[in-house]
Protein backbone atom coordinates (compact mmCIF):
# COMPACT_ATOMS: atom_id res chain seq x y z
CA UNK A 1 0.00 0.00 0.00
CA UNK A 2 1.43 3.19 -1.02
CA UNK A 3 1.90 5.68 2.14
CA UNK A 4 -0.64 8.78 2.01
CA UNK A 5 1.39 11.41 3.50
CA UNK A 6 4.82 11.17 4.82
CA UNK A 7 5.60 12.93 8.06
CA UNK A 8 8.94 14.02 9.45
CA UNK A 9 8.70 14.29 13.51
CA UNK A 10 11.88 16.06 15.05
CA UNK A 11 10.96 14.61 18.53
CA UNK A 12 8.86 11.74 19.66
CA UNK A 13 4.93 12.82 20.36
CA UNK A 14 4.13 9.33 21.96
CA UNK A 15 1.20 7.24 21.00
CA UNK A 16 0.07 9.93 18.62
CA UNK A 17 2.66 8.97 16.15
CA UNK A 18 0.76 5.47 15.52
CA UNK A 19 -2.56 7.30 15.63
CA UNK A 20 -0.83 8.61 11.99
CA UNK A 21 0.42 5.49 10.89
CA UNK A 22 -2.57 3.70 11.64
CA UNK A 23 -4.17 6.37 9.35
CA UNK A 24 -1.19 5.05 6.59
CA UNK A 25 1.20 7.85 6.88
CA UNK A 26 4.51 6.78 6.65
CA UNK A 27 5.83 8.72 9.75
CA UNK A 28 9.63 9.09 10.54
CA UNK A 29 10.77 9.90 13.75
CA UNK A 30 13.92 11.94 15.09
CA UNK A 31 15.20 9.00 17.43
CA UNK A 32 17.49 11.27 19.89
CA UNK A 33 15.52 13.27 22.69
CA UNK A 34 17.74 16.47 21.26
CA UNK A 35 16.63 18.52 18.29
CA UNK A 36 18.04 17.17 15.06
CA UNK A 37 20.41 19.62 13.37
CA UNK A 38 18.71 22.42 10.36
CA UNK A 39 20.56 20.35 8.00
CA UNK A 40 18.44 17.08 8.85
CA UNK A 41 15.43 18.67 8.74
CA UNK A 42 16.03 20.56 5.48
CA UNK A 43 17.53 17.46 3.85
CA UNK A 44 14.32 15.33 5.22
CA UNK A 45 12.23 18.23 3.52
CA UNK A 46 14.23 17.95 0.22
CA UNK A 47 13.32 14.52 -0.03
CA UNK A 48 9.68 15.07 -0.55
CA UNK A 49 7.75 15.58 3.09
CA UNK A 50 4.28 16.66 3.22
CA UNK A 51 4.12 17.17 6.70
CA UNK A 52 6.53 18.42 9.55
CA UNK A 53 6.16 17.49 13.61
CA UNK A 54 8.33 20.49 14.76
CA UNK A 55 8.84 21.53 18.75
CA UNK A 56 9.75 25.57 20.01
CA UNK A 57 13.62 24.03 19.85
CA UNK A 58 13.44 23.74 15.82
CA UNK A 59 14.20 27.16 13.86
CA UNK A 60 11.51 27.30 11.08
CA UNK A 61 12.47 30.12 8.66
CA UNK A 62 12.62 30.66 4.71
CA UNK A 63 14.80 28.10 4.92
CA UNK A 64 13.02 25.55 5.48
CA UNK A 65 9.93 26.42 3.44
CA UNK A 66 12.60 26.84 0.61
CA UNK A 67 13.61 23.10 0.77
CA UNK A 68 9.91 21.86 1.50
CA UNK A 69 8.84 23.98 -1.54
CA UNK A 70 6.26 21.83 -3.65
CA UNK A 71 5.76 19.33 -1.24
CA UNK A 72 5.48 20.81 2.39
CA UNK A 73 1.73 21.33 3.23
CA UNK A 74 1.93 21.31 6.81
CA UNK A 75 3.88 22.48 10.02
CA UNK A 76 2.08 20.92 13.04
CA UNK A 77 3.83 22.48 16.38
CA UNK A 78 3.86 20.90 19.60
CA UNK A 79 3.47 24.30 21.72
CA UNK A 80 1.12 27.08 22.11
CA UNK A 81 4.25 29.21 21.31
CA UNK A 82 5.10 29.47 17.93
CA UNK A 83 8.14 32.25 18.62
CA UNK A 84 10.46 30.02 16.30
CA UNK A 85 8.52 30.14 13.52
CA UNK A 86 8.50 32.42 11.33
CA UNK A 87 5.00 33.81 10.58
CA UNK A 88 5.88 35.85 7.75
CA UNK A 89 7.82 33.10 5.98
CA UNK A 90 5.11 30.64 6.09
CA UNK A 91 2.61 33.27 4.97
CA UNK A 92 5.06 33.55 2.29
CA UNK A 93 5.19 29.80 1.69
CA UNK A 94 1.78 29.40 2.05
CA UNK A 95 2.19 26.79 4.72
CA UNK A 96 -0.86 26.30 7.02
CA UNK A 97 1.18 26.12 10.68
CA UNK A 98 -0.72 24.47 13.62
CA UNK A 99 -0.27 24.92 17.42
CA UNK A 100 -1.65 23.30 20.71
CA UNK A 101 -3.58 26.14 22.37
CA UNK A 102 -5.96 25.61 25.46
CA UNK A 103 -4.94 21.87 26.03
CA UNK A 104 -1.89 23.14 28.16
CA UNK A 105 -3.74 26.13 29.65
CA UNK A 106 -4.76 24.94 32.94
CA UNK A 107 -1.40 22.92 33.61
CA UNK A 108 1.09 25.85 32.43
CA UNK A 109 -0.91 28.29 34.76
CA UNK A 110 -1.07 25.66 37.73
CA UNK A 111 2.95 25.15 37.61
CA UNK A 112 3.30 28.86 37.24
CA UNK A 113 1.05 28.83 40.73
CA UNK A 114 2.95 26.42 42.53
CA UNK A 115 6.13 28.13 41.44
CA UNK A 116 4.99 31.11 43.07
CA UNK A 117 4.28 29.05 46.09
CA UNK A 118 7.71 27.26 45.90
CA UNK A 119 9.48 30.89 45.99
CA UNK A 120 7.42 32.68 48.23
CA UNK A 121 7.77 29.72 51.13
CA UNK A 122 10.85 29.14 50.33
CA UNK A 123 10.42 24.97 49.75
CA UNK A 124 13.68 24.29 47.96
CA UNK A 125 15.44 25.95 50.49
CA UNK A 126 13.30 24.45 53.44
CA UNK A 127 13.85 20.88 51.98
CA UNK A 128 17.64 21.41 52.16
CA UNK A 129 17.98 22.17 55.61
CA UNK A 130 15.71 18.90 56.66
CA UNK A 131 17.98 16.78 54.18
CA UNK A 132 21.28 18.20 54.86
CA UNK A 133 20.52 17.60 58.51
CA UNK A 134 20.25 21.23 59.71
CA UNK A 135 17.28 21.51 60.87
CA UNK A 136 17.62 21.78 64.62
CA UNK A 137 14.96 22.98 66.26
CA UNK A 138 11.48 24.88 65.59
CA UNK A 139 11.61 28.33 66.24
CA UNK A 140 9.19 31.22 65.77
CA UNK A 141 11.52 32.64 63.44
CA UNK A 142 14.59 31.10 62.68
CA UNK A 143 16.11 29.86 60.18
CA UNK A 144 14.11 32.31 58.26
CA UNK A 145 10.25 33.09 57.55
CA UNK A 146 8.33 32.64 53.72
CA UNK A 147 5.86 35.53 52.42
CA UNK A 148 2.07 33.63 52.46
CA UNK A 149 0.29 34.57 49.21
CA UNK A 150 -3.22 34.19 50.63
CA UNK A 151 -4.15 37.72 50.98
CA UNK A 152 -1.35 39.11 48.64
CA UNK A 153 -1.88 41.07 45.49
CA UNK A 154 -0.71 39.20 42.03
CA UNK A 155 0.09 41.04 38.90
CA UNK A 156 -0.97 38.90 35.49
CA UNK A 157 0.75 40.45 32.74
CA UNK A 158 -0.67 39.35 29.81
CA UNK A 159 -4.53 37.81 30.09
CA UNK A 160 -4.64 35.50 27.66
CA UNK A 161 -5.56 32.03 27.95
CA UNK A 162 -2.94 30.86 30.77
CA UNK A 163 -3.05 34.54 32.08
CA UNK A 164 -6.51 34.36 32.92
CA UNK A 165 -6.45 30.53 34.36
CA UNK A 166 -3.83 32.09 36.53
CA UNK A 167 -6.24 34.78 37.67
CA UNK A 168 -8.74 31.90 38.86
CA UNK A 169 -6.03 29.91 40.67
CA UNK A 170 -4.78 33.35 42.36
CA UNK A 171 -8.90 34.33 42.92
CA UNK A 172 -9.26 30.94 44.94
CA UNK A 173 -5.85 31.43 47.03
CA UNK A 174 -8.20 35.13 48.11
CA UNK A 175 -5.56 37.11 46.70
CA UNK A 176 -6.25 40.47 44.93
CA UNK A 177 -5.41 41.00 41.17
CA UNK A 178 -4.32 43.62 39.15
CA UNK A 179 -4.39 42.83 35.44
CA UNK A 180 -2.21 44.16 32.37
CA UNK A 181 -2.72 43.54 28.68
CA UNK A 182 -2.13 46.14 26.00
CA UNK A 183 -4.22 44.04 23.39
CA UNK A 184 -7.27 43.33 24.91
CA UNK A 185 -9.24 43.49 28.63
CA UNK A 186 -11.69 40.79 29.18
CA UNK A 187 -13.80 42.87 31.35
CA UNK A 188 -16.21 40.03 31.36
CA UNK A 189 -13.66 37.90 32.61
CA UNK A 190 -12.67 39.90 35.58
CA UNK A 191 -16.62 40.88 36.35
CA UNK A 192 -17.17 37.50 36.89
CA UNK A 193 -14.32 37.01 39.33
CA UNK A 194 -15.01 39.51 41.51
CA UNK A 195 -18.68 38.71 41.54
CA UNK A 196 -17.35 35.28 42.73
CA UNK A 197 -15.12 37.28 45.42
CA UNK A 198 -17.82 39.12 46.51
CA UNK A 199 -20.07 36.10 46.99
CA UNK A 200 -17.31 34.70 48.62
CA UNK A 201 -16.94 37.38 51.16
CA UNK A 202 -20.98 38.14 51.79
CA UNK A 203 -21.67 34.48 52.66
CA UNK A 204 -18.91 34.56 55.15
CA UNK A 205 -16.13 31.81 53.13
CA UNK A 206 -13.71 34.69 53.07
CA UNK A 207 -12.98 37.41 55.97
CA UNK A 208 -10.86 39.84 54.04
CA UNK A 209 -12.77 41.14 51.08
CA UNK A 210 -10.99 40.99 47.82
CA UNK A 211 -10.53 42.72 44.06
CA UNK A 212 -9.50 42.14 40.81
CA UNK A 213 -8.85 45.29 37.95
CA UNK A 214 -7.10 46.26 35.02
CA UNK A 215 -4.28 48.40 35.42
CA UNK A 216 -1.24 50.06 33.57
CA UNK A 217 1.90 47.77 33.24
CA UNK A 218 3.44 50.51 35.97
CA UNK A 219 0.84 50.49 38.52
CA UNK A 220 0.55 46.22 38.10
CA UNK A 221 4.23 46.35 38.50
CA UNK A 222 4.38 48.65 41.65
CA UNK A 223 1.27 47.21 43.67
CA UNK A 224 2.10 43.73 43.20
CA UNK A 225 3.61 40.67 45.81
CA UNK A 226 4.09 38.56 42.87
CA UNK A 227 4.27 39.40 39.22
CA UNK A 228 3.12 36.50 36.61
CA UNK A 229 4.08 36.71 33.41
CA UNK A 230 1.84 35.11 30.72
CA UNK A 231 2.60 36.88 27.12
CA UNK A 232 3.80 35.64 24.03
CA UNK A 233 7.09 36.46 22.79
CA UNK A 234 6.92 39.07 20.45
CA UNK A 235 9.94 41.27 18.92
CA UNK A 236 10.16 44.74 17.59
CA UNK A 237 8.65 45.07 14.69
CA UNK A 238 6.25 41.93 15.28
CA UNK A 239 3.86 44.25 16.97
CA UNK A 240 3.58 47.66 18.40
CA UNK A 241 3.53 46.42 22.03
CA UNK A 242 6.89 43.96 21.82
CA UNK A 243 7.22 41.92 24.99
CA UNK A 244 11.53 41.43 24.27
CA UNK A 245 13.74 42.27 27.41
CA UNK A 246 9.78 43.85 28.97
CA UNK A 247 11.35 43.38 32.35
CA UNK A 248 14.55 44.80 32.38
CA UNK A 249 16.66 47.29 34.83
CA UNK A 250 14.25 49.97 34.06
CA UNK A 251 11.28 47.92 34.87
CA UNK A 252 12.50 45.37 37.76
CA UNK A 253 12.69 48.78 39.56
CA UNK A 254 9.18 49.15 39.51
CA UNK A 255 8.78 46.08 41.48
CA UNK A 256 8.48 46.57 45.44
CA UNK A 257 11.78 45.12 46.97
CA UNK A 258 9.64 42.49 48.89
CA UNK A 259 7.87 41.10 45.28
CA UNK A 260 8.49 38.04 44.08
CA UNK A 261 8.52 37.47 39.73
CA UNK A 262 7.62 34.21 38.06
CA UNK A 263 7.95 33.83 34.09
CA UNK A 264 6.38 30.60 32.67
CA UNK A 265 6.56 32.70 29.10
CA UNK A 266 9.39 32.83 26.89
CA UNK A 267 12.83 33.58 28.39
CA UNK A 268 13.58 36.68 25.97
CA UNK A 269 11.14 38.21 27.99
CA UNK A 270 13.39 38.81 30.70
CA UNK A 271 16.72 40.67 30.40
CA UNK A 272 18.80 38.01 32.59
CA UNK A 273 21.50 39.79 33.34
CA UNK A 274 19.45 42.63 35.07
CA UNK A 275 17.27 40.09 36.34
CA UNK A 276 20.53 38.14 38.44
CA UNK A 277 21.60 42.30 39.51
CA UNK A 278 18.13 42.70 40.88
CA UNK A 279 18.39 39.67 42.89
CA UNK A 280 22.16 39.96 43.54
CA UNK A 281 21.36 44.02 45.07
CA UNK A 282 17.86 43.17 46.71
CA UNK A 283 16.16 45.41 44.23
CA UNK A 284 13.20 42.41 44.26
CA UNK A 285 13.00 39.79 46.40
CA UNK A 286 13.12 36.41 44.35
CA UNK A 287 12.12 35.01 41.03
CA UNK A 288 11.28 31.33 39.38
CA UNK A 289 11.91 30.58 36.38
CA UNK A 290 11.00 28.43 33.64
CA UNK A 291 11.90 29.70 30.95
CA UNK A 292 15.39 31.08 29.25
CA UNK A 293 17.46 33.18 26.89
CA UNK A 294 19.10 30.34 26.10
CA UNK A 295 17.78 26.73 26.49
CA UNK A 296 19.06 24.69 28.47
CA UNK A 297 20.27 27.20 30.76
CA UNK A 298 23.52 27.66 30.08
CA UNK A 299 26.36 26.90 32.43
CA UNK A 300 28.03 30.52 33.13
CA UNK A 301 24.18 32.20 33.55
CA UNK A 302 24.59 34.10 36.24
CA UNK A 303 21.51 33.26 37.35
CA UNK A 304 23.16 30.25 38.75
CA UNK A 305 25.39 32.47 41.09
CA UNK A 306 25.15 30.36 44.36
CA UNK A 307 24.37 34.23 46.03
CA UNK A 308 21.15 34.04 44.88
CA UNK A 309 20.71 30.10 45.18
CA UNK A 310 17.88 30.60 47.88
CA UNK A 311 15.62 32.79 45.70
CA UNK A 312 16.18 32.27 42.32
CA UNK A 313 14.13 28.71 41.74
CA UNK A 314 15.31 27.61 38.37
CA UNK A 315 13.09 25.04 36.00
CA UNK A 316 13.49 22.80 33.16
CA UNK A 317 10.93 24.56 30.83
CA UNK A 318 8.72 22.45 32.17
CA UNK A 319 5.31 23.89 32.79
CA UNK A 320 3.11 21.78 30.55
CA UNK A 321 5.09 19.23 31.27
CA UNK A 322 2.49 16.65 32.74
CA UNK A 323 1.19 13.45 31.54
CA UNK A 324 -2.25 14.13 29.76
CA UNK A 325 -1.28 17.57 29.03
CA UNK A 326 1.65 16.16 26.90
CA UNK A 327 0.54 13.08 25.59
CA UNK A 328 -3.07 12.36 25.24
CA UNK A 329 -3.74 10.98 21.81
CA UNK A 330 -7.09 13.70 22.36
CA UNK A 331 -6.92 16.75 20.88
CA UNK A 332 -9.14 17.83 23.32
CA UNK A 333 -7.24 16.97 25.98
CA UNK A 334 -3.77 16.44 24.80
CA UNK A 335 -0.74 18.41 22.96
CA UNK A 336 0.28 15.72 20.32
CA UNK A 337 -3.79 15.01 20.15
CA UNK A 338 -4.32 17.98 18.78
CA UNK A 339 -0.79 18.66 17.14
CA UNK A 340 -1.62 15.16 15.04
CA UNK A 341 -5.39 16.63 14.31
CA UNK A 342 -3.85 19.79 13.25
CA UNK A 343 -1.83 18.09 10.77
CA UNK A 344 -4.53 15.71 9.93
CA UNK A 345 -6.86 18.86 9.10
CA UNK A 346 -4.26 20.46 6.70
CA UNK A 347 -3.42 17.14 5.07
CA UNK A 348 -7.12 15.31 4.68
CA UNK A 349 -8.23 18.65 3.65
CA UNK A 350 -10.75 18.89 6.46
CA UNK A 351 -13.12 21.99 6.69
CA UNK A 352 -13.50 22.12 3.29
CA UNK A 353 -9.60 22.68 2.67
CA UNK A 354 -9.58 25.81 3.88
CA UNK A 355 -6.83 26.22 6.32
CA UNK A 356 -8.21 29.33 7.47
CA UNK A 357 -11.33 27.13 8.68
CA UNK A 358 -9.27 24.74 10.31
CA UNK A 359 -9.36 25.24 14.22
CA UNK A 360 -5.66 24.94 14.98
CA UNK A 361 -4.11 26.71 12.34
CA UNK A 362 -2.14 29.74 13.47
CA UNK A 363 -1.60 31.93 10.17
CA UNK A 364 -5.22 31.91 9.20
CA UNK A 365 -4.51 35.41 7.38
CA UNK A 366 -2.39 33.85 4.60
CA UNK A 367 -5.69 32.10 3.20
CA UNK A 368 -8.28 34.49 3.63
CA UNK A 369 -10.07 35.18 0.99
P1 LIG B 1 -2.48 33.93 24.60
O1 LIG B 1 -2.19 34.41 23.22
O2 LIG B 1 -3.84 33.37 24.89
O3 LIG B 1 -2.21 35.10 25.67
C1 LIG B 1 -1.16 35.99 25.58
C2 LIG B 1 -1.66 37.35 26.04
O4 LIG B 1 -0.54 38.24 26.13
C3 LIG B 1 -2.66 37.98 25.05
O5 LIG B 1 -3.86 38.33 25.72
C4 LIG B 1 -1.95 39.21 24.55
O6 LIG B 1 -2.81 40.30 24.28
C5 LIG B 1 -1.01 39.53 25.71
N1 LIG B 1 0.09 40.40 25.35
C6 LIG B 1 0.67 40.58 24.15
N2 LIG B 1 1.63 41.53 24.24
C7 LIG B 1 1.66 41.94 25.53
C8 LIG B 1 2.44 42.89 26.24
N3 LIG B 1 3.37 43.63 25.65
N4 LIG B 1 2.19 43.05 27.56
C9 LIG B 1 1.24 42.30 28.19
N5 LIG B 1 0.46 41.41 27.55
C10 LIG B 1 0.68 41.22 26.24
O7 LIG B 1 -1.37 32.86 24.91
P2 LIG B 1 -1.36 31.74 26.05
O8 LIG B 1 -1.97 30.49 25.54
O9 LIG B 1 -1.90 32.34 27.31
O10 LIG B 1 0.22 31.50 26.18
C11 LIG B 1 1.08 32.57 26.54
C12 LIG B 1 2.53 32.18 26.30
O11 LIG B 1 2.96 31.28 27.30
C13 LIG B 1 2.77 31.42 24.98
O12 LIG B 1 2.94 32.31 23.90
C14 LIG B 1 4.03 30.65 25.27
O13 LIG B 1 5.16 31.37 24.85
C15 LIG B 1 4.06 30.54 26.80
N6 LIG B 1 3.92 29.15 27.27
C16 LIG B 1 4.94 28.56 27.97
C17 LIG B 1 4.81 27.28 28.45
C18 LIG B 1 5.90 26.61 29.23
O14 LIG B 1 6.05 25.41 29.13
N7 LIG B 1 6.65 27.33 30.04
C19 LIG B 1 3.63 26.56 28.22
C20 LIG B 1 2.61 27.17 27.52
C21 LIG B 1 2.76 28.48 27.05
Amino acid sequence: MTPKFRVFATCDIGPSIDLLRKRGYDVEVYPHPEPPPKSLIIEKLKSGVDGLITTLRDQIDAEIFEAGKGTLKVISQIAVGFDNISRADANRYKVPFTNTADVLTDATAEFAFFMMGALARRLWTSEHITRDNQWGFWHPHLPFLGDEVTGKTAAIIGTGRIGLSMIKKCSGFDMNVLCYDPAYENRDFVEAIQAEMDHRHKTGLTHEKTWIKYVSFEEAMRGADFVSVHVPLLRTGETATPTYHLFNEHTLKLMKPTAFLINTSRGPVIDEAALARALKENWIAGAALDVYEKEPLPKDSPLRDPAIEDRCRLMPHFASQARITRLSTDPAKGMAGRCAQGLIDVLEANYGGDPAKMPYVVNKEAFAK
